[in-house]
């Protein structure tokens, strides 16, 4: 059964008279679960909807639509199915105390993978599940691979219990579903000859191993179960020069890179990073792969749309991580507007040092680096540490930053969105 969360005015399920509030039980005769049963059950124009109203009367609701006509129905969100793994490195194990309470979630849900492309392990998967994922064809799906060779995988996801997961990978395959997979590497653990068994693996596996990701570990200063070594500089050269191989076989075999380092391996190695052709149509890009590249193009693009501000002093804050290829992009603003970029270099007080990840910075960062800088005109902070609400991760808002600094600071992806359009550079972007 799933509930509905809002009606839209005029539509269908308005003038049925649908209320927020109504169960929506069947369509067609076929038991509703959850949102992906009722997303696939409905996909057909004549449907007979079991639906309990919120003062408990039941009704069928008979409905013949126009083609593609939307049922104008939003549901409560989906409760997630947990993940049933103890990864040493599990991010969500390495947060603070006190933090809001849906950070804490760890969830491992392959219909989330599908639907938002949140990485699942599928160590959770049932039978039922994989009928699922093969009659709704749900594909592709992100998978969290981490390592094939089953002994390995069970140490790196901490759960003896975990499945086979080429074994599940070949079953889904085998209906066509295909998967974007991601190997995040605990060195010792799961780079080296593991590494080379896992890519054999999933080379092994066709086209339906669309791309597979590289991620180095990251670790908070919270990660207390993890025992292992962290990432060095010379680890994440050979992690770059293993995917170099794999990659270029890819591209000479299947003219397709396949698989790709994270912009964190690069930034660890002090490896130049690839220009945005590498990354083809950057198909993991919310995964930190090509992200940098694409925030050049993007400025690249932008740029002759900056407006001059001659003597303007800007701000511009972000991790450690960024910080020393963000000079780079600073003297191209410079150069076409004639404002001073400074970069600043933010420390995450939340995480510690070892979380250098500009997206991750907090309120308190901001507050702290720019709260006596009265000799700038303006700052532009990552908008990628500021969610939908406003909120950074440590419940800060960025109406209550921008209200206790005495600088106009303004959330920016990529300094065009914030700084185009206004002869003094003043335009709030993002999640402003
Ligand atoms: S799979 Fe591992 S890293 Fe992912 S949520 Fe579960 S415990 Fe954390």
């Amino acid at each position: 059964m799933v509930t509905v969360a809002r009606v839209r005015p005029g539509t269908i399920a308005d003038e049925l008279g649908i209320k927020p509030g109504t169960e929506l039980l069947a369509v067609n005769g076929r038991e509703v679960d959850d949102f992906l049963d009722w997303e696939f059950l409905t996909a057909d124009d004549a449907l007979l909807v079991h639906a309990r109203l919120p003062g408990g009367e039941e009704f069928e609701f008979d409905i013949e639509r126009p083609e593609g006509e939307p049922l104008g129905v939003e549901l409560v969100p989906p409760s997630v199915r947990r993940c049933a793994n103890r990864c040493e490195f599990c991010f969500i194990e390495g947060l603070p105390k006190g933090l809001r309470r849906n950070l804490y979630i760890r969830d491992d849900d392959y219909r989330l993978s599908f639907a938002y492309g949140n990485f699942a392990t599928l160590s959770n998967l049932k039978e039922r599940d994989e009928r699922r994922i093969v009659e709704y064809r749900l594909s592709p799906l992100y998978v969290s691979v981490h390592a094939t060779p089953w002994e390995a995988r069970k140490v790196l996801l901490n759960n003896p219990r975990v499945p086979n997961i080429v074994e599940q990978l070949t079953r889904l395959a085998g209906h066509g579903i295909q998967f974007h997979c991601q190997m995040v590497v605990v060195p010792g653990l799961n780079d080296g000859d593991v590494l080379e068994a896992s890519l054999t693996d999933l080379w092994n596996l066709g086209d339906a191993v669309i791309t597979v990701a590289v991620v180095p570990v990251g670790l908070t200063q919270f990660n207390h179960l993890f025992k292992g070594e962290s990432m060095s500089r010379e680890n994440a050269a050979a992690l770059l020069a293993a995917v170099g191989r794999w990659g270029d076989r890819a591209v000479r075999e299947r003219r397709a890179r396949w698989v790709f380092g994270s912009d964190e391996l690069y930034l660890l190695s002090g490896e130049p990073l690839p220009d945005a052709p590498f990354y083809e149509d950057f198909p993991q890009i919310e995964n930190g792969v090509g992200a940098v590249a694409s925030l050049r193009t993007r400025l690249d693009e932008g740029l002759p749309d900056l407006p001059r501000m001659p003597g303007r002093r800007i701000g511009v804050v972000t991790g450690t991580a960024m910080a020393p290829m963000m000079g780079e992009l600073a003297r191209k603003i410079e150069a076409q507007t004639g404002a001073r970029i400074e970069v600043i270099r933010a420390e995450n007080s939340l995480f510690g040092p070892g979380v250098t990840t500009a997206g991750l910075l907090v309120g308190e960062d901001m507050r702290r680096v720019l709260s006596e800088r009265t000799d700038l005109d303006l700052a532009l902070i990552p908008a990628e540490s500021i969610n939908e609400d406003g909120l950074f991760l440590d419940d800060d808002s960025f109406e209550s930053l921008r209200s206790a600094l005495s600088i106009p600071v303004f959330a920016s992806y990529d300094f065009v969105d914030a700084l185009a359009g206004e002869p003094d550079g003043a335009v709030v972007a993002g999640a402003a």
